[in-house]
């Protein structure tokens, strides 16, 4: 017969076996080439199988995406409307529909700032090859720039050009987008802690086990692994954009881009802008006006939208905080703060 005591620890021995997590690790993958950029994914799992399955699922999202949205592609559906849409409406896919439904949101919401019909003048920048238009071509691309040109009918679920020349580009959106896709991807196969990023756009599920996640800020004039700072993020999304990602120097001027809407010209009055907000469609929507509007009116723009935090690094290289993450001050000195007032 057993004793009591000893059936106790088999009890106990069996319960702890039962209750011990199987193994669980951080499972990491970083691939280039989609959407021109780096994606990384990151994510907690027990099952080596399930997160790469998972990461596949993410990627194949964002290769989709890549497909349908990329100007680069001449089979996209972006480039067929880029084509086709001043002809007349023109029906096209509810997702496409829906992103230049929230483009021109944030069209609107940043003065228009943000603008993707920017690629009527931008799509004669190229920055590889150091091409750039030449102020004729600009002035007379110019008047197709207008987020006003672009007619969405959400009956018809159509899109139309008010004229010919109107381009769109959603390099701006899209890749937030695409790291949003990818988040919903994780979380629909529950997943609570996870990374993922596309370039300068990256989103967070969970935090790290009782930590937040702690993502870098690169300093604009440094290189890769020089940042001025990291932000701890948990369940958040942060896009950066800066003028170091793609451009070229020409006697003294950088040519970047970024484009100013109102003059077709790379829009310089920062280095860099980095929102932080709950998703990476809206990050990503929000960091280039800093570029067009400047630090000022960019930062009013932003203490206005209250799930909105912002840093900018300005073109003399000092670092701004939107109100929601200002660093302390420190207190004024004592003698100064209370000294008594001096009679005259
Ligand atoms: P990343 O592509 O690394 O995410 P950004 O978020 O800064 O970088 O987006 C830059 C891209 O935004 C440009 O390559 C271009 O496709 C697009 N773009 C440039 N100017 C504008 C603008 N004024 N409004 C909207 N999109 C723009
Ligand atoms: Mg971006």
């Amino acid at each position: 017969m057993t004793s009591p005591s000893y059936r106790c620890t088999w009890t106990a021995l069996l319960v702890c076996c039962v209750m011990r997590p199987a193994h669980a690790e951080w499972v990491k993958r970083v691939t280039d080439g989609i959407m021109g950029t780096r994606i990384t994914v990151e994510l907690w799992s027990d099952d080596q199988a399930k997160a790469d399955s998972a990461i596949d699922a993410v990627l194949d999202e964002m290769r989709h995406i890549d497909e349908s949205m990329s100007t680069y592609k001449p089979t996209s559906e972006v480039s067929h409307v880029n084509d086709q849409a001043a002809g007349g409406p023109m029906h096209i896919s509810k997702e496409l529909f829906d992103l230049l439904v929230t483009a021109k949101h944030y069209s609107e919401l940043t003065d228009g700032a943000f603008d993707i019909t920017y690629a009527s003048v931008g799509y004669m920048y190229d920055f590889r090859q150091h091409v750039r238009p030449s102020e004729a071509q600009i002035g007379a691309a110019l008047p197709a720039v207008n987020y006003r040109h672009v007619l969405l009918d959400p009956k018809h679920q159509t899109v139309r050009f008010t004229q010919k020349g109107v381009r769109i580009d959603l390099g701006g959106i899209a890749k937030g987008y695409s790291v949003d896709c990818g988040i919903d991807v994780l979380k629909a196969r529950g997943f609570t802690r996870a990374y993922v990023s596309a370039g300068g756009d990256s989103r967070i599920i969970g935090d790290r086990f009782g930590k937040p996640w702690m993502v870098g800020i690169r300093d604009p004039r440094k290189g890769e692994g020089e940042v001025i700072t990291r932000i701890p993020l948990v369940d958040a999304a942060m896009s950066t954009s800066g003028d170091y990602e793609r451009f070229f120097d020409e006697n003294g001027v950088r040519y970047h881009h970024i484009i100013d809407p109102h003059t077709g010209h790379s829009a310089s009055k920062v280095r860099s802008a980095t929102i932080i907000g709950p998703n990476a469609t809206r990050t990503d929507g929000l960091s280039k006006t800093a570029f067009v509007l400047g630090p000022e009116k960019a930062m009013d723009i932003y203490n206005r939208l209250d799930d909105i935090d912002a840093i900018i690094v300005t073109l003399d290289g000092n670092v701004i905080y939107s109100k929601g993450i200002e660093p302390a001050r420190p207190a004024p000195a004592k003698s100064a703060a209370q000294a008594p007032a001096v009679p005259p």
